[in-house]
């Protein structure tokens, strides 16, 4: 018999979390939404990901309630891909895994994260030292580091070497 794709032999709700964001660059797609990613060429161009994959993980993640899709022109027509509240609260996630990457694995420092409201970096769980708060994801300054590209070719790259918050769309050159 066959091995399913699913964790159905396990009651956990991580296994469960797992069927959602656990296969192959989903997790990404949700981190570069939440740097304010919203379009399909800009998913594409960022990630490098191959089409059919990109297309499958944005309708997975949609018909999933982690991303929304919004009509943003009429002719032709475009949509984007905003995070839902659930989506949003994937941020933790993404968070404590980039911060166990570079930790165990790859020391090179992409970007910083502050509290908008006082400009302290956060902390290792995206709490701000000073205020003493869980800081959402719209109230943090997203700076770019020293280990980035500075002249990368990708449009979205390019418009993520300005800070900016996260969730706020990113604004590319590109149509
Ligand atoms: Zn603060």
């Amino acid at each position: 018999m066959a091995l399913g794709k699913d964790y159905a032999t396990q009651e956990c709700s991580i296994a469960r979390a797992l069927e959602i964001v656990g296969e192959r660059w989903t997790l990404l797609v949700v981190r570069d939404a939440l740097y304010g990613v919203r379009r399909y060429n800009d998913f594409l161009g960022h990630l490098g990901i191959p089409r059919a994959v990109l297309a499958a993980r944005l309708q997975m993640l949609t018909e999933e309630g982690v991303l929304e899709k919004r009509r943003y022109q009429e002719s032709p027509p475009r949509d984007e891909y905003v995070l839902t509240d659930r989506g949003i609260e994937l941020w933790p996630v993404v968070r404590s895994l980039g911060r166990w990457g570079r930790e165990h694995y790859d020391k090179t420092v992409l970007r910083a994260f502050r509290h908008t409201e006082c400009g302290t970096e956060l902390g290792p769980y995206g709490e701000c030292p000073a205020c003493a708060s869980v800081v959402p994801p719209a109230d943090i300054l997203m700076i770019p580091g020293p280990g980035l590209d500075p002249d990368p070719v990708d449009p979205v790259s390019r418009a993520l070497l300005k800070p900016k918050r996260l969730l706020e769309p990113v604004v590319t050159d590109q149509v």
